[in-house]
């Protein structure tokens, strides 16, 4: 390719990588074919900046070559990976869920701020927690907290229990598949959710990697975005706590119809907070 040295040089694999990514509009091409490669050759992304003559082995070329044809089809970065940050954990991530973004720890800082005693949080409820990114970042800040995490999708669930078992969490946590709060029973201190809030007829419009690989469950909030909002509403007053309190991640645009709903059962508006863009992104109830 034009402008890339040839060989088969990390150097080049990562020119030539670049390229293409670049050609497929990708958000980030450079950093993702590194990304990519150090995945590829099983080692991270600074030893391969520290050696670009290092040569590619066969067996990573072609790992390397079919992750690059995926990624330039918008296939999720975190689904070739198989991983995703959030917060202070690394989780396991596939495409039977949303893959954890960063707006979601809004989320996180909330329910902090909420509870600056830590210790007076001992039992936590995600529903539908997907990869369990909001449940295991809490308990994570939660020292003394038991969590519960509930997701529609048994495949959901069992990738959260995996990712609790990863980051040291599993005797706190305990990851359900049912429908939202159907199956439970029980009052909890902080009940956490990141429910799915897009318009359905927003969904074609949406990013590719996001349209295409990312699961409806997780994106699809009806009609209006808010049919998650009605069911939360008519769960929360039976699962809260006295003194206990919800933090729910909106959708842009969303924060005074899901304070309207949510009063509509009884449940108070305390506070929202932005994500880093202004939007505000996670409401406190
Ligand atoms: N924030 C996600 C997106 O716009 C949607 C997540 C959700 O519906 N909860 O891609």
């Amino acid at each position: 390719m034009s402008g890339c040295e040839p060989g088969e040089s990390v150097g080049a694999f990562l020119c030539q990588a670049g390229q293409v990514l670049r050609a497929a509009a990708v958000e980030a091409p450079r950093l993702e074919a590194r990304l990519l490669l150090a995945h590829a050759m099983g080692c991270r992304q600074e030893d391969l900046l520290r050696d670009p003559r290092a040569p590619v082995g066969p067996e990573a070329q072609q790992r390397f070559r079919a992750a690059l044809s995926a990624r330039a089809r918008h296939v999720p970065m975190a689904h070739l990976i198989g991983s995703a940050g959030f917060w202070t954990l690394d989780l396991l991530s596939d495409p039977s869920t949303l893959i954890p973004r960063a707006d979601t720890e809004t989320l996180v800082e909330l329910a902090l701020d909420t509870f600056p005693d830590r210790s007076s949080v001992t039992r936590l409820l995600d529903l539908g927690t997907g990869t369990g990114a909001l449940l295991l970042a809490c308990l994570a800040e939660f020292p003394g907290a038991f969590g519960v995490g509930v997701d529609r999708n048994p495949r959901a669930a069992a990738l959260a229990r995996a990712n609790a078992a990863r980051n040291g969490l599993a005797d706190r946590a305990a990851l359900l598949a049912g429908d939202w709060a159907d199956a439970l029973s029980g009052r909890f201190d902080l009940i956490l959710s990141n429910p799915p809030y897009i318009e359905s007829s927003s969904i074609p419009g949406l990013m590719p990697e996001v349209a295409l690989h990312e699961p409806a469950l997780a994106l699809d909030g009806g009609a209006d975005g808010l049919d998650a909002y009605r069911a939360l509403a008519s769960a929360l007053p039976r699962l809260l706590a006295a003194g206990g309190k919800a933090v729910l991640e909106l959708g842009q645009g969303q924060q005074a119809p899901v304070e309207a709903i949510m009063r509509g059962a009884g449940l108070r508006p305390l506070g929202c907070r932005e994500d880093l863009g202004g939007v505000p992104r996670a409401l406190l109830l």
